[in-house]
């Protein structure tokens, strides 16, 4: 199977903070991946911008090591590294004074899409707005792409939103979360609303419950500092698994278009309930042989930030009331693993006697590893004898499934650089989203600094605080193993 790259027009993309950890280890190889593909053309280019005082050919050493180290697939053709560094400029800019500047705009060809990706600190987010636009590259072509953290509370993420849109129109602004350009996640989508088999059941009717789960065996690393400012719930659950939570709950949309899906998604969030503290489990990583505790690695003895978050999330709409969702992100938990899993009702009654037991399906959406899906279904257990019931996996790796190109499954991030070269805003979060997510967000953040609650200590290497597994046992059900 062969699918189709369709070229996109010349394009202009400046990554502000092009030398920065971001730009190399995801956006450089990214775009090499779709240069090799044959999706840009070749007179398309890409600028970096940044702090660094590099000449254009020292930008481009930058670049090639960049490739070489993070590019982990897809093999080019000899030569398409140099071809590709033939397409990259540079400009020292500095985001809150005058230098570079006038460079930049000198270098801008008039008439083409121009996308301007804020690969930098949040707080230089407004100046590059602001300078952008007095310098007149903010014209009807062109569009901001703008990283996470988006605000780190309601107040914060209104006040970016209104800096933002004194000089960009809210079509020209792409808050990127690249768990959106993850191949599963679209097809949580397809699934859902390309199939007959799944919308009739994806409801309170016959969905027990869902667990959503972002695992992962690293600590904080050098994140430290932020990390501790932040915790799991700003840093993982107001984004990324709110997304996800999203695309799993919304009605369908009338059309796959950006402001038909986002408004559907938007009206879940909107139908969160608040959450009880009761309903919510934070946890902080201890110490193990030869390796520190949470607050050794950021540094700070008074550390009260979660590592780990576990919480029982209801929507209060009439296809989700009664149906919980079970949302947990942590690190240095036993494996990497990020799931959906869709775990329907039991048979309400069994044929094949007690002894056969009542058995329910599973669907599974594998974000990482291996992405892909399964559907657990009952089946008769091989061999002689009375009625055995086994529940098997039928198993949709998109590696096997896919063939050769299964294995080479986009990065989230090329998808989505690409998505804002052709204008489609569908997998952004819109502003009003953004906004809700914090709404919703805030008042638990608030509630723990209000009582001083501190985050209890976990295992490291485990699924995380023993608390954890008591908010799902005692409504009847059980975590998920995180597996590998
Ligand atoms: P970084 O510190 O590695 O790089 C920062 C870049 O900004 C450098 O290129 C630097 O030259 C440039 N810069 C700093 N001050 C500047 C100024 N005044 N004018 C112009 N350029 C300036 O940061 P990073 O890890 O690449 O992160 C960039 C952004 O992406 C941040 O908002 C971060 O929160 C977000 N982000 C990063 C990651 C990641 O994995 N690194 C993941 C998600 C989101």
């Amino acid at each position: 199977m062969v699918s189709r790259v369709i070229p996109v027009d010349p394009f202009d993309l400046v990554i502000f903070g092009g030398t920065g950890d971001l730009a190399r280890r995801k956006i450089l190889p990214a775009l090499f991946r779709r240069f090799c593909s044959g999706q840009m053309e070749d007179e398309s280019r890409i600028i970096g911008a940044a702090r660094s005082d590099l000449t254009r050919d020292e930008f481009r050493q930058i670049v090639a090591e960049a490739i070489a180290e993070f590019n982990t697939s897809k093999d080019c053709e000899t030569g398409t590294v140099e071809a590709f560094l033939e397409r990259i400029d540079y400009v020292n800019v500095d985001a809150k004074g005058e230098d570079g500047w006038k460079e930049l705009s000198d270098l801008m060809i008039p008439g083409r899409v121009r996308a301007f990706y804020f690969s930098v600190a949040p707080s230089l987010f407004g100046p590059l707005a602001e300078r952008l636009h007095a310098h007149g590259m903010a014209d009807a072509d062109s569009r901001i792409v703008v990283e996470k953290p988006f605000g780190r509370d309601l107040e914060t993420a209104r006040a970016l939103n209104a800096t933002l849109a004194q000089h960009f129109d809210e079509s020209q602004i792409y808050r990127i979360d690249h768990y959106l350009g993850k191949e599963t996640v679209q097809n949580l989508m397809a699934v859902r609303f390309g199939n007959m088999l799944f919308e009739p059941l994806w409801n309170s009717q016959y969905v027990d419950h869902i667990q959503i789960t972002v695992a992962e065996t690293v600590g904080v690393g050098g994140r430290g500092e932020y990390y501790d400012r932040s915790g799991a719930m700003r840093d993982m659950v107001q984004n990324h698994l709110m997304q996800l939570l999203c695309l799993i709950a919304m009605e369908p949309p009338a059309k796959f278009d950006p402001d038909a899906v986002r408004d559907e998604k938007l009206k879940v969030i909107r139908a969160l309930d608040d959450v009880e503290p009761a309903n919510i489990v934070r946890g902080q990583y201890g110490a193990t042989k030869g390796a520190q505790d949470y607050a050794h690695d950021v540094e700070n003895p008074r550390a009260t930030s979660e590592s780990f978050i576990a919480m029982r999330v209801n929507i209060s709409n009439w296809r989700w009331a009664g149906t919980p969702f079970y949302l947990r992100t942590g690190k240095k938990l036993k494996a990497r693993s990020s799931e959906i899993a869709v775990i329907f009702k039991e048979t309400p009654h069994s044929i094949f006697g007690a002894e056969a037991g009542r058995h329910r399906n599973i669907l599974t959406i594998r974000l990482q590893p291996n992405e892909g899906m399964d559907l657990d279904v009952t089946i008769k257990e091989p061999g002689p004898g009375g009625m055995r019931l086994i529940d098997v996996p039928l198993d949709m790796t998109f590696a096997e499934a896919l063939g050769p190109e299964g294995e080479d499954v986009p990065d989230a991030y090329e998808r989505l650089i690409m998505d804002v070269i052709r204008g489609n805003q569908t997998l952004f979060m819109r502003g009003d989203e953004v906004e809700a997510a914090w709404a919703w967000t805030d008042p638990i953040i608030e509630g723990w600094e209000t009582r001083g609650d501190r985050p209890v200590s976990y295992e490291p290497g485990s699924s995380g605080p023993e608390d954890a597994l008591v908010l799902i046992h005692r409504d009847g059900r059980r975590w998920r193993e995180i597996r590998s």
